[in-house]
């Protein structure tokens, strides 16, 4: 069984233990270097204290200088670099603190949400979410995703926006195609004059026709930049929709109609 280490105190963990019992972080895979043995000997380090710091934060800090090859070590809560490294890591250190966003304050009154079903991939886009949102949270040690509750309507709708999105993404598999700018607009505007059309009269042959292919290639295009991501998948699968309702050989007029209203109006709304 792979060992893993308590990148703050290097104490060493079987595989299934996902954190340390001492410093409640995340574990990683590679030995760390204890903080003495950062650089030359000699060598001018800089230190980091990062007490109020969440867990996430520091676990994220420590994956990302690890990703960057930087020689460090932990003393605690606390991150040692080389000085020579300082540029570099001041860089990263401002990186995380953004993800993080505010910490909960002691006396706020708290809820937990489960999350049992989520993989480790998708609490981390939840996470991220949160932080660009600026919404204080935290991990209990059960695993539980903690906030603060007023914060609960907003988290509930981010919660929601994101399962639909990886719902979709799931259903869809990830898009292949990149479009911006003018290209995207003509060809947004397009599908939704088409889809306009068709709600309005499904049997419209021409319109059918057009619409398969362009709906199609929106369906496989990535969030384009300015757009929500979950906004877009949802452009994503109504588009899908159309062209499986449009392809199907024993269509009837109102599915049509219903596909192609719903495309219509999430396409109003976005150009
Ligand atoms: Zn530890």
């Amino acid at each position: 069984m792979a060992t893993m280490y308590c990148f703050q105190c290097a104490r060493e963990y079987v595989e299934e233990t996902t954190e340390c019992a001492e410093c409640a972080v995340g574990l990683v895979e590679e030995k760390p270097t204890p903080p003495e043995e950062v650089g030359e000997q000699d060598e001018p380090q800089v230190a980091y204290e990062l007490y109020e710091w969440s867990f996430e934060a520091r676990r994220m800090l420590e994956g990302m200088v690890t990703a960057e090859k930087i020689a460090h070590g932990w003393q605690g809560a606390v991150l040692i670099v080389r000085e020579a490294d300082e540029d570099r890591v001041d860089a990263l250190v401002e990186q995380a603190e953004e993800f993080d966003g505010p910490a909960i304050p002691e006396d706020a009154e708290k809820i937990g949400y489960s999350m049992e079903d989520w993989s480790a991939e998708n609490q981390q886009s939840l996470v991220e979410t949160l932080g660009l949102n600026g919404i204080a949270h935290e991990f209990d040690s059960d695993g539980e995703l903690v906030v603060m509750e007023s914060d609960e309507d907003q988290v509930d709708k981010i919660i929601e926006n994101l399962s639909e999105k990886l719902a979709i993404e799931d259903e869809l598999g990830e898009a292949n195609e990149v479009m911006e700018g003018l290209e995207l607009n003509d060809l947004l505007g397009e599908v939704r004059g088409l889809a306009n059309k068709l709600r309005k009269n499904p049997g419209d042959a021409k319109a059918t026709i057009n619409i398969v292919n362009k709906a199609d290639l929106l369906s496989d295009i990535r969030t384009p930049f300015g757009f929500d991501s979950g906004r877009w998948s949802k452009i994503r699968k109504r588009s899908s929709d159309v062209v499986d309702v449009l392809t199907s050989e024993d269509r009837g007029e109102d599915e049509v109609n219903e596909a192609a209203e719903a495309l219509y109006e999430i396409l109003e709304g976005t150009i």
